[in-house]
């Protein structure tokens, strides 16, 4: 089918002789959201052509979800650990689409050491396959909190379960206020809600809307059954980048990188044309322009007849961002923690042992016989491993003007780290502090209202990203989803006569 659109295409004509106008369709970013709408469009079973241009300012595609070439192992490593879960069902369904799905671990059951202020290491563990009794279970056996605690978490867990309760009704609520209310001990926020909020929102308890803490958890903890947590075994890069670049060759999808769009311009009430670099590309009456970047990129370049628009004035509102700080390390000898562990007091949130996810320290490591990465459990790996190590440590909901020094950064991660696996530490050969000052738009107490639909009201202009208004905090599966809702809009809209695929 590709090749008969192909063919048709170059001889100007689609199906039947018939001549056909192509549409195109410009999308303004290459990130999940761009590339995942392209995806959809560019699918082959759709069975009518629409030429696809993905405008990219950057090098290379990817946006939030990029990796580098680390000079030290010469691998590719990501800007920061992406935590995946199994209810991300659009991300997965694109990942299915680029054939990689089967890179992402789901460990089950799903176990993590929260560690205490006093270093002692509290398992919190998940069973999915046990139903709610699975997430219940999980609370009541969290030996990092007291008894009424962990009964206040059961409390919350019923409040937030009741069919009663709508996003919409606690929407102008901080997360931690609304945590309050439904009875959570102040124990139980400081030691666990505040940890899993900021790790799931980018925003501390006391900033991020209390309806977006009770989507999360309604998909998550206390849904039909607790949500398993996973990772990707190989680097962004390996797992969408190379992927979707392959298969829109293959699809005929144009990518032009180092194409940042400058300006877009209205002619009556359409775009009639875009400006990237020094070049004007004009927009004929079939084409559509999708703009899928962050607000904060959005504002700069709506067009400046939009500027005292509705949709400009909220899109104003929800392009402040919350930073992440990943703090890379490579270590000599073997450090010995868990896959993922957690602190129950900051100022680091996480720490991932990369090797243990997939991600070797160095490509010629030397694993014991009969062994991988991914086999080689906890104990396995206290008992057996001596090669190198490579670390990753997070921390969520920095402000964007943090300006804490890499040589501080580098500290904390090190007392982190010395605190988790208690031994004396191997030689650290080497680090790299990783800031993504834009991670996450803020989305605070009453700001969903502000979160823009695909539709701009210019008929010809679209927008799609983690941040429109999918009610998920803005997440890899958000972006997705936004871009899988545009395409099931867009399609028939570009081609009037064809049904929905
Ligand atoms: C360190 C880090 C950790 C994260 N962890 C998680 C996690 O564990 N789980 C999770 O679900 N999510 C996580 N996220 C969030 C997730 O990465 C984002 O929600 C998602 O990638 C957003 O995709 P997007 O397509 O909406 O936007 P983006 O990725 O921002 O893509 C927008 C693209 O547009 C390009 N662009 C901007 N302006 C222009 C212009 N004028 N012209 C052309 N191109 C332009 C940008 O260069 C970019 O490539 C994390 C983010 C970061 C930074």
């Amino acid at each position: 089918m590709v090749r008969e659109i192909e063919e048709s295409l170059a001889a100007g004509s689609f199906g039947t002789g018939r001549r056909v106008t192509v549409p195109t369709i410009y999308i303004v970013g290459a990130g999940l959201s761009g590339m995942a709408l392209a995806e959809s469009l560019s699918r082959p079973e759709r069975g009518a052509p629409v030429r696809i241009v993905l405008l990219e300012g950057r090098p290379s595609p990817g946006g939030r979800v990029s990796s580098y070439r680390e000079s030290h192992t010469g691998q590719w490593t990501d800007n920061g650990q992406h935590l995946f879960m199994d209810v991300y069902s659009s991300m997965l369904s694109f990942l299915d689409r680029l054939g990689t799905r089967s890179r992402i671990v789901f460990p089950t059951p799903f176990s993590i050491d929260l560690l205490d202020g006093n270093n002692r290491p509290h398992p919190f563990s998940l069973d999915p396959k046990l139903g709610k009794i699975g997430g219940l279970l999980g609370v009541l056996s969290f030996s990092g909190l007291s008894l009424a605690s962990r009964l206040s978490m059961l409390r919350v867990g019923a409040r937030m379960s009741s069919g009663m309760l709508k996003e919409e009704m606690i929407d102008h609520l901080d997360a931690k206020t609304f945590l309050l209310n439904s009875g959570a001990t102040h124990e139980s926020i400081d030691r666990f809600w505040e940890l899993l909020v900021v790790s799931a929102t980018n925003l501390s308890a006391s900033d991020v809307s209390a309806a977006l803490l009770l989507r999360i958890l309604r998909e998550t903890l206390f849904g039909p059954g607790p949500s398993l947590i996973g990772w990707s075994s190989v680097s962004h890069r390996e797992l969408v980048i190379d992927p979707a670049l392959a298969l829109f060759e293959r699809r005929g999808v144009e990518v032009r990188c180092k194409s940042a769009v400058g300006r877009i311009n209205l002619s009556g009430n359409r775009v009639s044309s875009i400006v990237v670099g020094e070049s004007e590309l004009p927009l004929s009456p079939t084409d559509h322009l999708v703009l899928a970047v962050p607000p904060w990129s959005l504002e700069r370049i709506l067009p400046i007849e939009m500027m005292d628009g509705e949709l400009c004035q909220n899109i104003m509102r929800i392009s402040f961002s919350s930073g992440i700080v990943s703090i890379h390390l490579w270590f000599s000898g073997p450090v010995v923690l868990p896959a993922i562990g957690g602190f129950m007091s900051g100022p680091i949130h996480w720490v991932f042992n990369k090797e243990m996810m997939g991600h070797p320290a160095s490509s010629g490591e030397k694993l014991p016989e009969g062994e991988n990465y991914l086999s080689l459990s906890y104990e396995g790996k206290k008992a057996g491993w001596r090669g190198s190590s490579f670390l990753s440590l997070t921390v969520s909901g920095v402000e964007a003007k943090d300006e804490t020094s890499e040589e501080e950064w580098l500290d904390r991660a090190l007392l982190a780290v010395g605190r988790f696996s208690r031994g004396p530490l191997p030689g650290l050969v080497h680090h790299r502090v990783i800031r993504e000052k834009m991670s996450t738009p803020i989305l605070g107490p009453g700001q969903s209202l502000y979160r823009p639909s695909n539709q701009t009201g210019v008929p010809n202009m679209w927008l799609c990203g983690d941040t429109t208004d999918t009610g998920l905090p803005a997440t890899m599966e958000s972006a997705v989803r936004s871009a899988h809702v545009l395409g099931e809009t867009l399609f028939p809209l570009l081609h009037p006569g064809c049904g929905r695929q």
